[in-house]
């Protein structure tokens, strides 16, 4: 037996981790089964460094072991979902969970979610009501439509319209709208899931009306638009515009529909953001529906959003899927509260945290620098330099793919450790901080991180250059 075989004996056992003091204190605020967990697991993960020949031999002193106990109770204990701080300026950042709510929103969703609600109950008839009903209004009025609904998410608003419109049938998609976006939506993917033949018209570079014209036939039940929403085909293009569609829709006896993937409702333009239609002036095009993300640029909740002619969405919404792709209470409170402040496009822009931060100017940008290089710099004394740096930001969430938000950021360069060990070390604080890396450089992009969080930064900086 190797010397390292022979120390397994010295090894605690797990009831006696349990009773000591420390460990013992923990039990009126931790459930015994984490207690439990933590003990056995840190004594498997020091017999297994022991019994690996290659490894150092582990430190088998009781402190050692119980210090490593209450670490590994800490992080059985903490919540797996949970707040990180976004540096990375990328404001509907998809693996940070898009668009962070408003304060209205988050009001709204404590309301509902604590007490017993209208949810499906209609107060004027005192009779059964519909769930849609609390956003459908404020969508019309905000984009012009006639009817609207709302389901959990876009992709489920776009399987619901195929399902209920055409399957069965086959629906004329452009090859220059083939999309993939992340997370396995594929259009040829979803028709098939919805039941649809797909009927791919004209080339990936163009497409021409007379393409759509010549692929009609009586199984045709829906033309389908497709927003190139994460990426765009340059040189010589062309595509067929939503008022021809919607004209030759008409002709036939068509539907029409776009899938617009971000729900742009107000015109950004003014504040330098690239010209991008929005609902309202697509359904002004004569389409006949239109669907979109409510935690893209809307800046709401995850849902999936549906508007347009009423005779048509009536069809979606007597569509069994639509049951199984209801939209939950908290996240309709929330959307009707991100809604609501559309009704005043100030409120919106200021209220909305995706819009005021895909907003805010360059020169804004500077003075937080300005304001939190110090703080930076005196918590990475010694181990890293902090500057500021012009930089741009993207907006995420598969959103005007090509656009670059000017802006500046502090970039932050190891003096003598790797990059990578820095973002490793942030990710690990407690909230985690989650930067980007540009040439060897770390970026701390200010648009994306909110003003309360500024200590939480600083801190988890001085705790990374602690242990560097
Ligand atoms: C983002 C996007 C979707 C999917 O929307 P989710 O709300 O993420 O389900 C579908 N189509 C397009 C064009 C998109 O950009």
């Amino acid at each position: 037996m190797s010397n390292r075989h022979s120390l397994l004996r010295q090894l605690p056992a797990i009831d006696k981790i349990l009773n000591c003091p420390e460990i013992a204190a923990l039990a009126k605020s931790n459930p015994h089964l984490i207690l439990r967990e933590a003990a056995q697991k840190t004594v498997e993960r020091i017999r297994k460094q022991l019994l690996a020949e290659q490894a150092p031999v582990p430190d088998l002193s009781f402190e050692s072991v119980i210090e490593q106990v209450q670490q590994k109770i800490k992080e059985l204990s903490r919540p797996s979902l949970r707040k990180v701080i976004n540096v990375t300026g990328t404001v509907l950042h998809t693996n940070l969970g898009r668009a962070p709510l408003s304060n209205a929103a988050l009001l709204a969703i404590q309301e509902t979610a604590r007490s017993y609600s209208n949810l499906e109950y209609n107060l004027d008839l005192g009779e059964r009501g519909q769930r849609f009903s609390h956003v459908e209004e404020l969508l019309c009025k905000l984009t012009g439509g006639e009817a609207a609904t709302v389901v959990n998410n876009n992709a489920g608003a776009v399987l619901l319209s195929l399902a209920a419109l055409a399957s069965g049938r086959s629906a004329l998609v452009s090859r220059g709208e083939m999309i993939e976006i992340g997370g396995s939506f594929r259009i040829p993917d979803v028709m098939s899931a919805g039941g649809v033949k797909l009927v791919e018209v004209g080339t990936t570079n163009k497409t021409h009306l007379s393409d759509f014209h010549d692929a009609i036939d009586p199984d045709v039940a829906l033309i389908m638009k497709v927003h190139t929403s994460n990426y765009r085909i340059l040189g010589f293009t062309d595509s067929v515009s939503g008022e021809q569609l919607a004209e030759l829709g008409h002709k036939h006896g068509i539907p029409v529909l776009e899938d617009l993937g971000s729900g742009l409702l107000l015109d950004l333009t003014p504040y330098g953001l690239p010209r991008e239609p929005t609902v309202r002036e697509v359904l002004a095009t004569g389409i006949d529906l239109v669907t979109f993300s409510g935690d893209k640029l809307l800046g709401g909740p995850q849902a999936g959003v549906i508007v347009g002619r009423k005779t048509v969405i009536d069809r979606l919404r007597r569509h069994p899927m639509a049951r199984a792709m209801r939209i939950d209470k908290l996240t309709l409170a929330a959307f009707e509260a991100t809604l609501r402040l559309y009704l005043d496009p100030q409120k919106a822009l200021k209220g909305i945290p995706a819009l005021n931060m895909l907003t805010t100017p360059a020169d804004e940008l500077k003075k937080r620098c300005t304001r939190l290089l110090p703080k930076i710099s005196k918590a990475i004394e010694g181990k890293y330099r902090a500057e500021i740096v012009p930089s741009s930001s993207t907006v995420g969430g598969g959103a005007l793919p090509l656009t670059e938000l000017p802006g500046w950021a502090i970039a932050v360069t190891p003096l003598n450790l790797s990059i990578n060990s820095l973002i490793t070390k942030l990710r690990r604080t407690e909230p985690p901080v989650i930067g980007r890396i540009h040439e060897n450089q770390m970026l701390i992009d200010p648009r994306t991180l909110f003003d309360d969080e500024i200590d939480q930064l600083c801190a988890a900086f001085s705790q990374a250059a602690g242990e560097s």
